[in-house]
């Protein structure tokens, strides 16, 4: 049995890790990709989780899948291109640790992930699918997606869906458009960011676009991340929103995807994944949101994960914190 089992790219981002002698950048090497950072971080936890994916025959490659073999993630249909390499990605980083990215990848490995590498039997022992849109960029990463999403939602699995738009990475703005609706119509599960959120609705106001996008598409557990303000939700019509806490953001690369396998990490805990009173979301957020901020205290995603351990303290911490104060 896999609880979670995700596909997309597994890359290498390049940090920024302070200036060269001769005052230029240099970058550090740390294992990334959004999909991946999800199912490493509940890995990390103890949840049995599973990646498919493909990098490409060099030592980037076995660094992300030594890496998420550290986290526990079976690495069984990950496989390795031997023309193509590993997906490099360089993140800037901004004064309050917002980053933003430019990949290397015309193509890179990640987009050679092909149907042929998708097997079924794995799809139907997982409770929980998650995917994003960097690899619906481009064939036949696209192809093998849709596959794969397609025999998950054919086996009643979960559908998890976190866009993730990167738009440097499209040729073609409508079927940026088309596919990412296509991902929103079959989820049960919809994470994107205020940007995105307003970006895929073209409506300002956050409540009516949390509506619009939600009815669209039928989806019953809509979420919003707010960076350091926190996030927010809907589900089956019920709207509310969630502070965050106050850190020293560093790097928040990852955050959102690390809060996401927070959420996934809670909802697995339950007898009925989906069957949520408005009550139990506004935990699951309460914690995912202190998830989120722990991971942008450190460079990179994956190093990044905190412990159980770490969590518990945090959340433990500020709720004395705020005891204090009433
Ligand atoms: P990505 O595009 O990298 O997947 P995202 O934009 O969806 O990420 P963010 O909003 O950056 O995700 O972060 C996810 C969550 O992490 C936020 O909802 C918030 O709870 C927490 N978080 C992020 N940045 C900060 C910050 N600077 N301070 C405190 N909490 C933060």
């Amino acid at each position: 049995e896999i609880d979670v089992m995700a596909i997309g790219e597994l890359l290498i981002d390049f940090s920024p890790a302070g200036p060269s002698l001769n005052k230029r950048p240099t970058f550090e090497q740390n294992p990334g990709g959004a999909p991946a950072n999800v199912v490493a971080a509940l890995g990390k936890w103890g949840r049995a989780t599973s990646m498919i994916a493909r990098v490409g025959e060099d030592f980037f490659g076995e660094d992300l899948i030594s890496t998420l073999k550290e986290h526990h993630v079976d690495c069984s249909l990950i496989t390795k291109d031997k023309k193509i390499p590993t997906t490099l990605a360089f993140v800037n980083l901004d004064d309050n640790g917002n980053r933003s990215f430019r990949f290397y990848r015309k193509p890179g490995a990640d987009l050679m992930l092909h149907k042929d590498n998708i097997e079924e039997t794995g799809i139907k022992r997982c409770k929980i699918f998650h995917f994003g849109s960097v690899s619906l960029t481009g064939e036949p990463s696209r192809e093998a997606t849709w596959h794969a999403v397609e025999l998950a939602k054919e086996n009643a699995k979960i559908i998890s869906f976190d866009p993730n738009v990167r738009e440097l990475l499209w040729e073609d703005h409508d079927e940026m458009k088309e596919q990412i609706i296509r991902g929103l119509s079959v989820a049960d599960l919809v994470k994107v960011s205020e940007e995105e959120l307003h970006f895929l609705t073209g409506e300002d106001m956050l409540e009516k676009a949390m509506t619009l996008l939600s009815e669209t598409y039928s989806i019953p557990l809509l979420i919003i991340t707010l960076g350091a303000e926190g996030s927010s939700y809907r589900l089956y019509g019920k709207m509310g929103f969630i502070p965050g806490y106050k850190v020293r953001a560093l790097d928040t690369t990852g955050a959102g995807d690390v809060f996401w396998g927070s959420v996934l990490y809670q909802l697995l805990g339950r007898a009925k994944l989906l069957e949520l009173q408005e009550t139990d979301i506004v935990q699951i957020l309460q914690t995912a949101n202190a998830v989120g901020a722990l991971t942008t205290l450190k460079k990179g995603a994956i190093p990044s994960i905190p412990t159980i351990d770490e969590i518990d303290l945090f959340l433990r911490q500020h709720r004395t914190h705020m005891e204090d104060k009433t």
